[in-house]
C-alpha cells in the first residue's frame, strides 16, 4: 500500500523534532504535527526559558558580590516585566529557528492537534493522513494532585507568564521543578517557601548532595518546610491564597505553585481506541526500539516516562530514526551515565552512581569529599560553599559516581560524565593534571 509519509512524528518538541529531521535527512516523507509551540516543553516552557529565569535571579547575587570587588551598585532595582518580556523574545526566536529548521529539510509541517486514527492513520484539522510509521512524541504535561482549592494553585507553564513577581510565593514539591523555581522566586525577591511532603527534598539524588542544598538554601532565606503538604486553597476577599496545611496549620500567598512530576500528554490523541499499551504509571509502553504494542506506532521522550530530560528525547530520536531509515548506524540508547543538573540557586549536578545506590549495588565503596568556598567568594560577603564528591569502588578502582553542588556544576559535571562513559578510574582522574585556579580541579585533586 503508499502511504502519504513514510513517517508522521505527533509533537514538534525536542525528540519529535530530531526525529523528523533526522529521518527526513535520510531521505524519508516525514510530516510533523504540533498543536501548541515549536520546539515543545524544553523550548517554550522548559529547559529554555527556567535556565534565563534562574540567570536572572542569580544577578541578585552577583550584584551583592560585585560590592566586594569595588563596584558600587547603588540604586539597582529589578522588573519582572522586562525578564519575561525578554524572554519571551527569545523563545519566539527559537520557534523561528524550530520551523526553519523542519521546513528545510523538508518536513510537512502541520501546525495543529493531530490524533491517530488507526495503525497506519492520523487525523489533523478534518484531513486524514496515512503513515507507514506513526511516532508519538507528545511529552507531558504538569500533574497536579486532586484536593480542594486545587483550581487557585499554577503550575510551571503559568510561573513562565506571571505578569507580576507574586510577593509571597509557596512551591510545593522536591523535584526538579520546585527547587529550581523556588530558587528563581527567591533569587528574584519574592518571599519563598518550598513545601515537600517528605523528609529531605530530590529524593534519588546523593544523599550529601541533597544535605548540602537544603542548608545552602536555607543560608540564602528560602523557607524550607519539609514533611509538609497542602490540605486546601482557599481565596481571600484580597485575593491572596490561603493554604492549609495536613497538620492544620496555614499559610498565606500571592501564589502558589505546584510542581508535583509530570503525567504524559496523551489528551486526545486516540490511542485508547487503539491497542496501545500503557504502563502500570500510565505511560506509553514501549519496547527496546521504541515500538509500542502496535507494530507501527512508536513512542519517545517524556511520554514513555524512561527519564524525562531533553537530550534523553534528543537521542530517543535519532535512535528512531536511525533503525527506520539508516539502519547501519542505528545504536541503541545508552541509559547508563545519563548526567543531569538542577538549576538551582546553587546549581548541582550529578553523573553515575549516587553513594547509597553504590551500596545498595553490593560496591565496596570509597568516597572522595571536597567542601569549600568557591574563590569568587572570598571577597565578598557570600558564605555559600561548594561541594564535590566521588564515589569509587574500592575493589576496581572504578569512579562510580561524580556529584557536584556549587557555581557552574553542570558545566563540570558533562565533561566527568565523558570521563565515567570512559571508564575511568580514580587513578585516571589523580594523575589527570588540573586546571589552576579553578573548581573543577578538584575533581583531579581529591585524595
Ligand atoms: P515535549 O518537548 O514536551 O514536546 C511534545 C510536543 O508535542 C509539545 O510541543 C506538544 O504541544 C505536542 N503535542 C502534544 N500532543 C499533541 C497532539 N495530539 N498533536 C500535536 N501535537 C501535540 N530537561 C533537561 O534536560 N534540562 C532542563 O533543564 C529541563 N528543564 C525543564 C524545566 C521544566 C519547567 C520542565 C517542565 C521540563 C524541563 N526539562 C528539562 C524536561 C524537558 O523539557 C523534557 O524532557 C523534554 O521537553 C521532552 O521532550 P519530548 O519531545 O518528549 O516532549
Ligand atoms: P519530579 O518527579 O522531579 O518531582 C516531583 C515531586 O513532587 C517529588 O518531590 C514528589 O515527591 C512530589 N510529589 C509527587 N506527587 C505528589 C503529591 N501528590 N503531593 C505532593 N507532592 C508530590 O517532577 P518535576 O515536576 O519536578 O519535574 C518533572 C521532570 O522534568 C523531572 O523529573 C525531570 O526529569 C524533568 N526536569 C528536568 C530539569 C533539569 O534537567 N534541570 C528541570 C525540570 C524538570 P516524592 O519524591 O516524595 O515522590
Amino acid at each position: 500500500m503508499a502511504y502519504d509519509f513514510d513517517l508522521f512524528v505527533i509533537g514538534a518538541g525536542s525528540g519529535g523534532v530530531r526525529a523528523a529531521r533526522f529521518a527526513a535527512g535520510y531521505g524519508a516523507r516525514v510530516a510533523v504535527a504540533e498543536s501548541r509551540y515549536l520546539g515543545g516543553t524544553c523550548v517554550n516552557v522548559g529547559c529554555v526559558p527556567k535556565k534565563l529565569l534562574v540567570y536572572g535571579a542569580h544577578y541578585a547575587e552577583d550584584l551583592g558580590q560585585a560590592q566586594g570587588y569595588g563596584w558600587s551598585i547603588d540604586g539597582a532595582t529589578f522588573d519582572w516585566k522586562t525578564l519575561i518580556a525578554n524572554k519571551d523574545r527569545e523563545i519566539q526566536r527559537l520557534n523561528g529557528i524550530y520551523k526553519n529548521l523542519l521546513v528545510d529539510s523538508g518536513v510537512t509541517l502541520l501546525q495543529a492537534h493531530a490524533r491517530v486514527t488507526g495503525a497506519h492513520s492520523v487525523e489533523v484539522d478534518g484531513t486524514q493522513y496515512t503513515a507507514e510509521h506513526i511516532l508519538v512524541a507528545t511529552g507531558g504535561w504538569p500533574f497536579v494532585p486532586e484536593f480542594p482549592g486545587r483550581e487557585h494553585a499554577i503550575t510551571s507553564n503559568e510561573a513562565f507568564y506571571l505578569e507580576a513577581l507574586p510577593r509571597r510565593v509557596l512551591v510545593v514539591g522536591g523535584g526538579y521543578i520546585a527547587v529550581e523555581f523556588a530558587s528563581i522566586f527567591h533569587g528574584c525577591g519574592a518571599d519563598t517557601t518550598l513545601l515537600y511532603r517528605g523528609e529531605l527534598f530530590l529524593r534519588g539524588f546523593d544523599g550529601s548532595l541533597r544535605d548540602h542544598l537544603k542548608d545552602e538554601m536555607i543560608k540564602k532565606g528560602v523557607d524550607l518546610q519539609f514533611n509538609s503538604d497542602i490540605a486546601t486553597i482557599d481565596k481571600q476577599a484580597d485575593g491572596s491564597l490561603l493554604a492549609t496545611l495536613e497538620d492544620g496549620r496555614t499559610l498565606e500567598a500571592d501564589c502558589i505553585l505546584y510542581a508535583t512530576g509530570r503525567r504524559p500528554m496523551l489528551d486526545g490523541l486516540g490511542l485508547d481506541a487503539l491497542d496501545v499499551a500503557l504502563d502500570s504509571r500510565g505511560f506509553i509502553a514501549v519496547d527496546e526500539q521504541f515500538q509500542t504494542s502496535v507494530p507501527s506506532i512508536l513512542a519517545i521522550g517524556d511520554v514513555i516516562g524512561r527519564v524525562q530530560l531533553t537530550p534523553v528525547a534528543l537521542a530517543e530520536g535519532m535512535a528512531v530514526a536511525r533503525r527506520l531509515f539508516r539502519p547501519e548506524e542505528y545504536r541503541p540508547v545508552d541509559y547508563n551515565c545519563i548526567a543531569t543538573a538542577v538549576f538551582s540557586l546553587p546549581n548541582m549536578a550529578t553523573v553515575g552512581l549516587t553513594e547509597e545506590q553504590a551500596r545498595l549495588q553490593g560496591h565496596r565503596v570509597k568516597l572522595f569529599e571536597s567542601r569549600f568556598r568557591p574563590m569568587k567568594l572570598t571577597m565578598t560577603d557570600s558564605l555559600e560553599r561548594s561541594l564535590m564528591k566521588l564515589v569509587v569502588d574500592a575493589d576496581t578502582d572504578r569512579v562510580l559516581g561524580c556529584h557536584m553542588a556549587g557555581p557552574d556544576a553542570g558545566e563540570i559535571m558533562q565533561g566527568l560524565a565523558v570521563a565515567m562513559k570512559a571508564g575511568a578510574t580514580k587513578r585516571v582522574f589523580d594523575e589527570t593534571i588540573g586546571i589552576h585556579p579553578t573548581a573543577a580541579e578538584e575533581f583531579v585533586t581529591m585524595r
